[in-house]
């Protein structure tokens, strides 16, 4: 759920942490921190009412991974709503980053229209992932591509899909007990997108539990402790966590047969924990298991 003062409480705290350590950490954060920031608040201003799938519609998607909530009863995203949305978001973006003068014109001259058509915005609250891979292909420039419009228009759909995928994923997760281990969904039950983050949380009663959390609509679903949240490997051998020496709440579960690394949350109790902010602060680990990996190698050959 995006909720501003959760938000603001991750950051400051992850910002004062990194800022001397590891400033383009911070940097990153206060970017994409501005990006969430935006998107709660859009989402917060949102009348769309929230979509009430059926207890049936929520068990089908429990049972068959193939089928998303969304695809069988559509968020309703608005066209022009969308579109002056995607143009608020843009201009956050702007002024948060630094750019040469060439790039900027570059990102001025989106015509945030092409991507909020009504047949668009009918695909983004049926099929987000559909709906990216159309933005992609709209997009004449990569990197204006890469490093702005897609941001933008995913921090963007983010708003719009957020309080249908919180109340539906509190409903699912009511349904499926902790203690049951019949083999759960790798992709989002609400769009059908990968996870970005997992996280271990406490329980009141049932002890540690994993969840996975998917950062393209807001929903999270319960997974298996042991399983890769990637490839779905059960296999012990395959799966280890990998974390620097000074923090063991931020891992990364590794898995060998795919080739992963998902980052992993140890987040005791899951009030206040955000998602969002973690998956941006966490980036930082990919390059400290590119390090790890060459180290490895390199004991290997020895
Ligand atoms: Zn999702
Ligand atoms: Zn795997």
């Amino acid at each position: 759920m995006l909720n501003i003062k959760t938000i603001d409480r991750a950051l400051a705290k992850y910002i004062d942490q990194t800022r001397q350590s590891d400033p383009s950490c911070a940097e990153s954060l206060a970017i994409y921190g501005a990006l969430l920031k935006e998107a709660a608040a859009i989402a917060a201003e949102n009348t769309t009412p929230v979509v009430q799938w059926s207890e049936d519609e929520l068990k089908a998607v429990l049972e068959d991974e193939d089928k998303t909530l969304m695809q069988g009863g559509q968020i309703v995203i608005d066209p022009a709503h969308f579109e002056a949305s995607l143009r608020r978001m843009a201009k956050v973006f702007l002024a948060s980053v630094e750019t040469d003068d060439e790039a900027r014109k570059l990102c001025e001259e989106v015509d945030w229209s092409d991507y909020a058509t009504a047949s668009l915005a009918d695909l983004a609250g049926t099929d987000p992932m559909q709906y990216m891979q159309a933005i992609v292909e709209l997009s004449p420039d990569e990197n204006v591509l890469d490093l702005f419009v897609l941001p933008v228009v995913g921090f963007t759909l983010r708003a719009f899909l957020d309080a249908s995928a919180t109340h539906a994923s509190q409903r699912l997760e009511a349904l499926v007990p902790d203690t049951v281990h019949e083999e759960r969904r790798l992709a989002c039950p609400v769009c059908g997108a990968p996870a970005a983050i997992a996280a271990v949380v406490e329980t009141p009663r049932n002890g540690n539990i994993k969840k996975l959390y998917c950062t393209c609509c807001g929903g999270s679903w319960k997974f298996e402790r042991i399983r890769c949240a990637v490839c779905g490997t059960e296999a012990v051998s395959d799966l280890e966590y990998v974390h620097d020496e000074a923090d063991d709440k931020h891992r990364l579960h590794v898995c060998k047969n795919c080739d992963s690394a998902m980052p992993t949350v140890f987040a005791g109790d899951e009030t206040g924990f955000c998602p969002d902010v973690e998956n941006i602060y966490m980036s930082r680990l990919a390059g400290f298991w590119e390090e790890e990996k060459s180290r490895k190698e390199a004991e290997g050959e020895a």
